[in-house]
């Protein structure tokens, strides 16, 4: 899987990227994650990106032109299966679409800034937005970095154990149950006595049961879905 960021600010994409999973996707060849400074598209001396918008009021807004020479020239080089950018507005981020998207080959994703981007790149160049929550935060690399991190670890290979993807939060709309690690005992806090009794499919019920009460108790909505 190829994804090609766009922003104005590429250092605050290389953190959340290059750590622990993330990296040894990148260096196992599961992903490739190329992050292209918008500045190199933007306008005169000072690479100008932004401007001020039509019918006044504060902030300013990403321009069209820049983005639009950007995707052209991603796009003179490979085909997309995806434009998306990352908007408080746009499809409330969650697990199904995370798998849809893990499936795909290439995709592009446009952070916005200040105000955000001229609606026009909206309307006629962009195939999918997505918004990471009800929250608005100043720039798409955060909500980027959360959308690649999560499309990553659900490509065969990423995780050493393959099937623990399939185990997490959200698949099946379950939470996922309790874990529990050495020691056995701290404090007289114990680990439930079924984990420590090597019987796997009283193990496997009980973390099913548990995954249930779990949902029921704190996301009933998923349930009913
Ligand atoms: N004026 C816009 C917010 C702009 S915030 C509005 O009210 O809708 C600046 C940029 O941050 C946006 O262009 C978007 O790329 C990003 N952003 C902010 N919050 C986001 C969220 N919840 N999900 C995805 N992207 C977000």
């Amino acid at each position: 899987m190829r994804f090609d960021i766009i922003t104005v600010l590429p250092e605050l994409l290389q953190g959340p990227l290059h750590h622990s999973i993330m990296q040894r996707a990148i260096d196992k060849g599961h992903v490739e994650i190329n992050i292209h400074d918008l500045r190199e598209f933007g306008f005169g001396k000072h690479r100008q990106v932004d401007d001020y918008q039509y019918g006044g009021g504060a902030g300013m807004v990403m321009m069209i032109e820049p983005l639009f020479k950007c995707i052209e020239y991603l796009k003179s080089q490979r085909d997309y299966d995806q434009v998306i950018y990352m908007s408080p507005d746009g499809e409330r981020l969650n697990q199904p679409i995370a798998n849809k998207l893990s499936l795909l080959k290439n995709m592009i994703i446009i952070c916005g800034h200040y105000k955000g981007i001229d609606e026009r790149v909206r309307e006629y160049l962009v195939s999918h937005e997505i918004s990471i929550g009800d929250y608005v935060l100043s720039g798409g690399e955060l909500p980027a970095a959360v959308l690649v991190d999560t499309i990553t670890r659900l490509i065969p290979g990423v995780l050493n154990d393959e099937s623990s993807a399939l185990f997490d939060s959200f698949q099946d709309n379950l939470l996922a149950p309790p874990v529990y690690t050495r020691p056995a005992e701290f404090n007289g806090w114990k680990v439930p006595e079924v984990l420590l009794s090597g019987n796997d499919k009283l193990i496997e019920d009980w973390r099913h049961d548990q995954s249930m009460e779990r949902t029921q108790d704190r996301r009933p909505d998923l349930l009913n879905n």
